[in-house]
């Protein structure tokens, strides 16, 4: 036996590594569990290359508990270390990684470090008080050896009587991280990390119900099972002679334990798109997500330059206005699992979608605010994106129908998209569908085509009328379409935003909602409608009005509307509205607590209007009254004790 001392300057890098990393300690599981990997591929390409001897044998790498001995092994049947590798690789090489690793972000905020990576074996000494590394290389006449450390840096070195090629790192679990002798938690870090290594891994064994061989059956028995494989091709007659008999019988099973393999090696992502079915794909979804309902659609990732990048990203059905959860893709570095917050890779647009994406050229043992500036990082948001507009452009164009149908869904992602990245505007404004009040959709392209003719105003610009709420501003609705015009629906949180974006850049177009002013001036033509009414006239209605609504703040007009349009008309103008608008969607809000502003609108050339200009006194008075509230009702703004009194004042007058 050898012993010696790992040769550093920090004596004490293990109480670092340990503290450092005291929030992400499960990830030396990982960091093992991939160094097994990475020794078996090793040996897989030696032995194609012709250059490891003989039959490999079965690979799967083994992870045992033993709870009694208080010990974590991972074993692998890989490559193995001789004795000057471990000293080389383990000794020096690893040690002065994590090292450096364990130096460079001393005092730094370990969860901003993405993945955690670079750690390697001696993340081993965040949970273990000893580690053991049993190991026989695979080279012709390597001699085994038995490396142990105690998270000092002393460790001994001496011969061992491992017979089989490979390597177990053997971990003595301290006793503040024995949460790691439970099975149920080893399994949950091997599902989250290790689900889809490309080669087996076995944790413990599950119990599997076989049939019960010829010779372990019994006399009776033997009669129906009477060939293994005659028995099972024929079930439907072995069925039937069951039946001859007095009491029927199931087939004779027995249990038996199996090796539990906790990983599938060949996931999805890392197949041909053309090998794998609609199923696949919907399967894949479950596994990952079985709660979720069934996907939109999908779109497989898979480039070589310039960068390696391979995953599956789904179009999960989106509930309008529903905050999304933003953990849903996985990151995968070669099939290790990484992390699920990937804000820096993904376009927060993009965080929509569910999935995996599954890239070597991410950096992962940097900080999560550096990852943002970095080229690679930013050619793989910029590539993700493309693909994304891509697919959608490619559905809009050949199944348009389908395409409509997920529209709600998608549109949510699609407008998230054209508000906050240019690139992707540009792609999207030929696909981006507007929704009108019954429900057809249009691109901007065809509604433009289709609304102009009556829509577009004396200044050319074409106004687009829309409404946030059907329901309450129903008559506003029906009025706009009595003229003629179209109005489209935009009720989503973001459509306040998306619309402001929409005017920036479309600028011969202008929104407007469909309660923001009268008709005659949300569209204003040529040659303006005239009032029936004197100067005098329309300063007493003004007047009597003002005396009924009793508030200063609120302007009261009379002006010419057409005699189909309502006697009385509320109207919230757009500018102040959407002032309103977008400071709510921003949190806290300084126009929140303004009463919502709005003007009324008395019109001239109504023969109601008129009437009340003939009539005096109390019944002057009441009748404004009436139609004032009958305005505000149309608005959903008559509420207690003045809906009462309206009410009441309807039944007198009808009686
Ligand atoms: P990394 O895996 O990033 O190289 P590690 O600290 O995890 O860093 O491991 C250092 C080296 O030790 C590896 O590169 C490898 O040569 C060797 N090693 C670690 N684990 C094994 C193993 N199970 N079998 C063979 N070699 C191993």
């Amino acid at each position: 036996m050898q012993t010696g001392t790992i040769s550093v300057q920090t004596e004490n890098i293990f109480p670092i590594i340990k503290k450092y990393l005291y929030s992400d300690q499960e990830i030396f599981l990982r960091e093992l569990v991939s160094n097994a990997v990475d020794a078996t591929q090793k040996l897989k390409t030696l032995s194609r290359l012709g250059e490891a001897q003989g039959e490999l044998g079965d690979l799967t790498i083994e992870v045992k508990l033993d709870a009694e001995a208080k010990t974590l092994t991972i074993s692998d049947k890989g490559i193995g270390m001789t004795q000057e590798e471990v000293e080389k690789y383990i000794t020096q090489i690893a040690f002065s990684s994590a090292k450096e690793f364990a130096e460079k972000y001393e005092g730094k905020d370990a969860d901003n470090i993405i993945g955690h990576f670079g750690l390697g074996f001696f993340s081993a000494f965040m949970v273990a008080n000893k580690v053991e590394i049993n190991t026989l290389s695979h080279k012709e006449g390597a001699e085994a050896v038995r490396w142990t450390s105690d998270g000092t840096t002393e460790y001994t070195i001496e011969a061992s009587d491992k017979a089989e090629r490979g390597t177990d790192i053997i971990l003595h679990i301290e006793e503040d991280a024995n949460e790691y002798l439970r099975e149920a938690r080893i399994e949950e870090l091997l599902n989250k990390y290790c689900r889809f290594l490309p080669v087996d891994i076995q944790f413990g064994t599950r119990t599997e119900y076989v049939p019960v061989e010829k010779d372990e059956a019994t006399i009776e028995d033997a009669e129906i099972v009477e060939d293994d494989a005659e028995a099972t091709a024929n079930t439907d007659e072995a069925a039937a002679e069951t039946t001859e008999t007095e009491e029927p019988k199931e087939p004779e099973t027995k249990a038996i334990e199996v090796p539990k393999i906790i990983n599938s090696t060949h996931p999805i992502w890392k197949k041909k798109p053309a090998d794998l079915t609609d199923e696949d794909y919907k399967n894949f979804y479950r596994a990952l997500y079985p709660m979720g309902e069934e996907p939109l659609f999908w779109i497989h990732l898979n480039v070589d330059y310039p960068f390696n990048l391979t995953g599956v990203l789904f179009f999960p059905k989106i509930k309008a206005n529903i905050e999304v959860r933003k953990d849903r893709i996985h990151l995968y570095c070669n099939q290790v699992f990484v992390t699920d917050h990937v804000e820096e890779i993904v376009p927060d647009f993009l965080m929509l979608l569910h999935g995996v994406i599954d890239s070597p050229d991410i950096p992962l043992n940097v900080s999560r605010s550096y990852l943002q500036s970095d080229p690679e990082v930013k050619k793989i948001n910029k590539y993700i994106t493309r693909k994304v507009g891509d697919k959608l452009d490619e559905m809009f164009r050949k199944e348009r129908e389908n395409f409509e149908e997920k529209w709600e869904s998608i549109g949510v992602l699609v407008k998230y998209g054209m508000v906050t990245d240019e690139k992707f505007y540009d792609k999207a404004k030929k696909f981006c569908l507007l929704t009108n009040t019954e429900g057809k959709l249009a691109t901007f392209d065809e509604y433009q085509e289709k609304v102009k003719a009556l829509q577009t105003d004396k200044n050319n610009k074409v106004i687009v009328l829309y409404t946030n709420d059907k329901e309450n501003q129903h008559s506003y609705i029906e009025a706009a379409k009595s003229e003629g015009y179209d109005v489209l629906e935009f009720d989503q949180l973001l459509d306040p935003h998306f619309i402001g974006n929409l005017e920036q850049k479309l600028t011969d177009v202008q929104f407007k909602r469909v309660d923001a002013d009268p008709l005659h001036k949300l569209i204003e033509k040529e040659g303006e409608n005239v009032s029936v009414l004197t100067e005098d006239q329309e300063k007493s209605l003004t007047e009597l009005f003002k005396g009924q609504i009793g508030d200063d703040k609120v302007m009261v007009n009379v002006e010419p509307l057409s005699s189909s349009e309502n006697p009385v008309v509320i109207t919230k103008p757009e500018f102040m509205r959407r002032m309103k608008d977008m400071s709510n969607l921003g949190g806290q809000s300084m126009y929140g607590d303004m009463p919502e502003f709005f003007n009324v609108i008395v019109n001239a050339n109504h023969p109601v209007v008129a009437k009340i200009l003939e009539s005096e006194g109390e019944k002057q008075t009441e009748a404004a009254k009436q139609l004032y509230d009958l305005a505000l009702l149309q608005q959903g703004m008559l509420k207690g004790a003045d809906l009462t009194n309206f009410v009441n004042r309807s039944v007198n007058l009808m009686g």
